[in-house]
């Protein structure tokens, strides 16, 4: 398989391959971009052109080594993320890690690390892959994968090489949908949008249970009244059940707020992700500010960062929708 297969993003694997085939590759590397777009994929695919028997084209996703990453048990190749039970990735993790790194690879070649979501390294996990990164291990590559630099120490992200991912383009989730997964092309199209680039979402958003939803959430954006906290901290309760709910409806009222800004400045409805709900976009458009409508995405990206650290799900809504209630 070669890396012109991989979807989108052929500027940064035009890099990492040039790297590859010139020795030049770094030890640490930072793939930054929204949930979903490839930057695990890639890592992984990243780590089988290294590893690869056949050397077929990048990788031929068939040889052992091969198998054995896509299987997770390459002894050279590891994927880091939390423990089972566990929010974060600890610093046990990481010194067993940097052990790990500096034993000598079993096939010769380099030993990889791939941590995903880096994020959700606590920070003493962080001071101590920092000292790993100072000085690291011959013939290693770590790869930290966040779709938000912002969690990360600096010092941390000023020693890796920055690659950024950014959403697909619509059209090509929309071809993927109806080429990989039979989406009848209008569905694939209004999956495309609501994914906002990220085919890793869309495969797995519903459209019939998207379409309810959103009709909840809208619901609860626009009865949000000035001064009415009391309305506020009851949707916050109602929301806060459960995280991946909470992720998804924060990702929505991103795409939300983000039609209302495309809206109110353009007048055009092309380019909307609800493109279906233009009526309701054209109407709360016209009942906030330009100002309003920016902070309240600021406000949204926030609260997504906050449940992505496992902060108190209930106490980052109630800010969040406290927000909307302020800008009433
Ligand atoms: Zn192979």
């Amino acid at each position: 398989m070669s890396f012109a297969e991989v979807i989108g993003h052929q500027k940064q694997l035009a890099n990492l391959h040039s790297a590859l085939t010139g020795e030049r590759l770094h030890h640490a590397y930072l793939f930054l971009g929204p949930e979903g777009v490839g930057k695990r994929t890639i890592a992984v695919a990243y780590a089988k052109a290294l590893h690869c028997l056949q050397q077929v084209n990048d990788f031929c996703d068939q040889c052992a080594n091969c198998a054995r990453i896509s299987d997770g048990n390459h002894p050279d190749v590891r994927v880091l993320e939390p423990l089972a039970e566990k929010k974060e990735i600890s610093i046990q993790q990481i010194r067993e890690l940097e052990r790990d790194l500096n034993f000598r690879s079993f096939t010769g070649k380099r030993k990889i690390a791939i941590i995903d979501p880096a994020t959700l390294m606590n920070s003493s996990a962080q001071n101590a892959l920092l000292k790993t990164l100072e000085e690291p291990p011959q013939e290693s590559l770590i790869i930290l994968i966040a779709a938000n630099a912002g969690a990360l120490l600096p010092t941390l992200r000023s020693r890796c090489l920055r690659l950024s991912f950014a959403p697909l383009p619509r059209r090509e989730v929309a071809a993927y949908l109806c080429s990989k997964h039979g989406k009848a092309a209008e569905d694939a199209e209004f999956l495309a949008a609501m994914s906002m680039g990220s085919i890793g979402v869309a495969v797995n958003l519903d459209k019939d249970d998207l379409t309810e939803k959103r009709r909840v959430w809208t619901g609860i954006l626009s009865s949000l009244k000035a001064g009415d906290y009391q309305s506020a901290m009851a949707a916050a309760e109602a929301l806060a059940d459960n995280r991946d709910e909470v992720l998804r409806f924060l990702k929505w009222a991103e795409s939300w707020y983000r039609d209302l800004l495309i809206y109110s400045i353009t007048n055009e409805s092309d380019d909307l992700v609800n493109l279906d709900m233009r009526p309701q976009v054209e109407q709360q458009a016209a009942e906030m500010s330009l100002e309003g409508i920016r902070s309240a995405i600021v406000r949204t990206v926030d609260a997504g960062a906050g449940i992505q650290r496992n902060l108190n799900r209930r106490m980052v809504l109630e800010k969040f929708l406290f927000g909307a209630v302020r800008e009433r």
